[in-house]
């Protein structure tokens, strides 16, 4: 039996055919959906669409724009919670 994590439709099998001529079932995980800015909902830009194994395996500054809340707001949301602190000190 296969693994406990791999026992659902959500991965995507393939039949693949081994050198040795085996037919072995090879087992993908789906991609997972597009990130979007917590404030307008748009999609991000800079950040990759892998499944969070394969995420770990890359630098930190390749998951993300390496910038205050890179990866949660989109840079023109960003620029107005910046407004708003700004103008909340004054
Ligand atoms: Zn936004």
């Amino acid at each position: 039996m296969v693994q406990r994590m791999l026992r659902t439709r959500s991965v995507k099998k393939r039949r693949v055919r081994t050198p040795g001529n085996r037919l072995v079932t090879h087992y993908k995980m789906e991609k997972t959906k597009v990130a979007k800015c917590n404030v307008c909902k748009k999609p991000l830009h800079g950040v990759p669409r892998l499944i969070p194994s394969e995420m770990r395996k890359l630098p930190k500054s390749s998951r993300r724009p390496e910038r205050p809340y890179g990866g949660n707001l989109c840079s023109k949301c960003m620029r107005k919670v910046f407004r708003k602190v700004v103008s909340n000190m004054k």
